[in-house]
């Protein structure tokens, strides 16, 4: 539901504040299924709502469920054709995480991602951002349970569509909507550095995560073409100055690459990077979940890893990998997958629309 619109919808009509309010009760809180369950808008108010602005913007196309049924992911359908994908992760402590994304595609072209395969499409408008969170709150309501907390850790890069993704996490943090706890929110980012220096002022408190993958430029520059724009001590400059104005933990994502960024040098390179700003540092070790570019890490490695950052002073886990089997996990969420399977799906949905015409 674009509320912006809404916004304006109602105001031209001449309609009382609390209208907004019930819509966004509606939609956010009882999550009703369209225009219907606002049985206290008047019908002539109603239809022109329906008329004017689409309930659901994003069509869920098809959604799968890993073998131990703690990963669902969905593909969905935009209303311009374009296809995106979000994943929910169900943690045994009962936090149900979404994994949101913010464009169709992505301009980054990391060589280890698979979206970036894809390049860029375009943005996603800030309703197609509120309500892959909003699909998943329907699909957990039945079973007593909500949506916790959101990353936008999905498609695309959450800065170079800044002012979407921002507005998409206030509408999802409001108290009269979803009231998810902006702390319980986190974008994630290749690296892009205004965008850093931006969240730093941003009222909304929500944390950050870099995807830092190496600690050297030398290594960096053979995976992240970001690097060339931001190279690391422009990037730490720019984390340094988040980490002062806000005082809040960042966290530095590093995927493992076998041979190339998985060696001691590597995590001592690391540790160097982030020596100066520990107290506020995390770093997440994650597995590779192979593309077709590079080798993963053998386990050992991932595990030494981890050690020799600790060793060094600087906080380190890894990170529990979700819906490898059914290709949700980090770097799998791409829509070639989609072009095959699901472009069947996709004309019999279309003609069944046009048979309906
Ligand atoms: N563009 C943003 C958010 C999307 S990627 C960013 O770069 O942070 C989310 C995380 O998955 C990033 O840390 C990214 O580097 C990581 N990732 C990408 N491909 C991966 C792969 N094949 N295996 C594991 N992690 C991957």
């Amino acid at each position: 539901m674009d509320i912006k619109v809404l916004k304006t919808l109602l105001t031209e009509r001449g309609e009382p504040a609390y209208r907004l309010a019930q819509a966004k009760r509606a939609f956010f809180v009882d999550l009703g299924a369209s225009w219907d369950s606002l049985t206290n808008y008047s019908k002539p108010l109603r239809e022109a709502c329906q008329e004017n602005i689409a309930w659901d913007v994003l069509k869920e196309v098809r959604t799968v469920i890993s073998e131990k049924g703690d990963t669902v992911k969905t593909l969905f359908e935009c209303r311009d054709g374009q296809m995106i994908e979000a994943v929910l992760m169900r943690h045994d402590d009962g936090r149900n995480t979404v994994c949101a994304s913010s464009q169709v595609g992505c301009a980054m072209a990391c060589a280890f991602c698979a979206t970036g395969t894809m390049g860029l499409k375009r943005n996603l408008a800030i309703p197609e951002i509120v309500e892959q969170v909003i699909h998943f709150s329907r699909w957990l309501k039945p079973k007593g349970e909500y949506v916790t907390n959101l990353v936008m850790m999905g498609m695309g890069e959450p800065f170079h569509n800044y002012d979407n993704v921002i507005a998409a996490l206030r509408q999802l943090n409001d108290k009269d909507g979803l009231n998810l706890g902006a702390r319980h929110m986190s974008i994630s980012t290749c690296g892009i550095v205004p965008g850093i220096l931006k969240l730093a002022d941003e009222p909304l408190q929500v944390n950050l995560a870099i995807s830092i993958h190496a600690g050297t430029d030398e290594v960096r520059d053979k995976f992240m073409p970001v690097n060339k724009a931001y190279p690391l001590a422009k990037l730490m400059d720019a984390v340094h100055i988040y980490m002062e104005k806000t005082n809040r933990k960042v966290m530095f994502e590093y995927l493992l690459l076998d041979g190339i960024n998985d060696r001691k040098s590597d995590a001592n390179a690391l540790a160097r990077l982030l020596a100066h700003d520990h107290r506020l540092s995390h770093v997440n070790v994650i597995k590779y979940h192979p593309t077709e570019a590079f080798e993963p890490s053998p386990r050992e490695n991932r595990m030494a890893f981890v050690e020799w950052l600790e060793e060094r002073g600087i906080s380190a886990t890894h990170r529990v990998t979700f819906g490898e089997d059914i290709d949700a996990a980090c770097g799998q969420l791409a829509v070639q997958e989609a072009e095959g399977l699901v472009k069947q799906g996709l004309e019999a949905i279309r003609a069944k629309r046009e048979s309906k015409k």
